[in-house]
């Protein structure tokens, strides 16, 4: 097989069937940092403005106005120095337009990425494996939805960006944009739960990982900077696998979720055995048990049900859809265990809408349904069930019941110790949440 380039643990190889990815070159540990890159540039979304800082998206209280502005906070002057290049693509755009400047967040990470491609036209320290250009777009299938969305996408970047950037022609406008998509549609499904609110563009060596339903590593972030930790044993020689999407499904779902949005399907040792899938797919365990068709019709109701809600959630207020929760529960508890994945994912959309309303009895009850079965779903060290124990955590203590709430917080701590690492400002804030309550 041949190498190509290396940093100091892993280097890029040609993964058979996969094509490039990357392999350790050494021994790591569970926990241990297999590698960490910056970001090629990143943008703060605007509602998280305020409570991070531009730059270092640090988290912390008095954060300093830009002067011009009053709409990018940083920490200090030096942030705000390192921040100029970028921020001067909207500091002035964003006081001509006022209340119509707005747009898409994919469109303000593209100004920064045009921006940075001219003043770094040499490979920057986050391209060491894999150059932006290298990056794949998936041009060719694009539907014309998605086509429509980034022409509209290039009207706004002239629009409201013209006056800094040069501007390559219309077909590679297309392209940039659709690399764009879609390395922010892999961050976005792998980071979704640590990082709702920010935006990056992109760690080469994060970008090369292959998916695999065992992943061997998780991706978390620390201000800009992707760490990459082991969460299994490797050794010199294995491919470093991370996971583009949620693990809580059984092999089918996972499979077409992949094709959809990534275009290939999982030859893992998960889905060729579908060992987890007899647990994900839990029947009730009833006198007359229910007949395979009766079985199937209850799968593709709730698959319906999913995406109903999905689109629900973009229109119906809270109480509604509590009540499609609550009915679509019903329903398929008469097939299917409290511990299917299919009633899972239910009761953890009406966990978040009973957050959303304020109900904090009604989302810890689901939560409690909820943490046990996840555990036991998802590999040992995952990020849904640490978000899942911090947010029964914080409910417990929220509902004054500080020993339940300090044991879920320390189930948080323990996986997260592993995934982003015993030194992460997340790990103090949640010791500092213990410590004053
Ligand atoms: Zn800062
Ligand atoms: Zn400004
Ligand atoms: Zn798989």
């Amino acid at each position: 097989m041949r190498s190509e380039g290396a940093s100091d643990g892993i280097e890029r190889f040609n993964s058979p069937g996969k094509g490039r990815g990357l392999q350790a070159r050494k021994e790591f540990e569970v926990g241990d940092l297999v590698f960490s890159c910056p970001a090629y540039t990143h943008v703060l979304t605007v509602n998280e403005r305020g409570n991070h800082c531009e730059f270092c998206f640090a988290r912390k209280e008095g954060l300093s106005k830009c002067g011009r502005c009053k709409q990018a906070f940083y920490c200090n002057v030096e942030c705000q120095r390192g921040d100029w290049p970028m921020h001067k693509l909207e500091c002035s755009s964003m006081r001509t337009f006022g209340q119509n400047w707005n747009p898409s967040e994919t469109v303000r990470l593209t100004a920064r990425i045009l921006a940075k491609q001219k003043t770094h036209p040499e490979r920057t320290s986050s391209e060491k494996l894999l150059a932006v250009s290298e990056f794949e777009s998936h041009l060719d299938k694009l539907d014309n939805e998605k086509r429509e969305l980034i022409q509209s996408d290039i009207a706004g970047l002239h629009h409201f960006y013209s006056k800094h950037l040069e501007y390559p022609d219309n077909a590679a406008m297309v392209e940039l944009f659709a690399k764009i998509v879609f390395r922010s549609k892999a961050l976005e499904d792998t980071l979704m739960l640590a990082l709702p609110q920010r935006l990056y563009f992109s760690n080469d060596s994060v970008a090369l990982m292959n998916h695999s339903c065992c992943p061997n590593v998780i991706v978390t972030y620390k201000g800009t900077l992707a760490e990459v930790r082991a969460v299994q044993a490797i050794n010199p020689g294995d491919e470093i696998f991370t996971s583009y999407i949620d693990l809580l499904y059984p092999v089918e779902d996972r499979n077409e979720r992949l094709k959809d949005s990534y275009f290939f399907t999982c030859d893992c040792q998960e889905c060729t055995t579908k060992e987890k899938d007899a647990a994900k797919l839990e029947m009730r365990k009833l006198n007359d048990p229910p007949k395979p068709e009766v079985v199937k019709d209850m799968i593709k109701y709730a698959r319906n049900v999913i995406e109903e809600f999905r689109r629900a959630k973009h229109y119906k207020p809270p109480s509604e859809l509590l009540e499609m929760c609550e009915l679509s529960l019903d329903k398929m508890g008469s097939v299917f265990e409290d511990t299917n994945v299919y009633m899972l994912h239910m009761m953890y959309q009406a966990m978040g809408v009973c957050l959303y309303m304020q109900d904090w009895e009604g989302a810890l009850r689901y939560g409690q349904k909820i943490v046990k079965p996840y555990s036991r779903h998802y590999p040992a060290y995952s990020l849904n069930v640490a978000s899942m124990w911090l947010k029964l955590g914080r409910l417990y203590i929220g509902l004054e019941n500080k020993s339940a709430g300090e044991k879920a917080l320390k189930k948080a701590i323990a996986i997260m110790e592993v995934a982003h690492g015993k030194d992460h400002p997340y790990i103090s804030e949640i010791n500092k949440e213990m410590e004053e309550h």
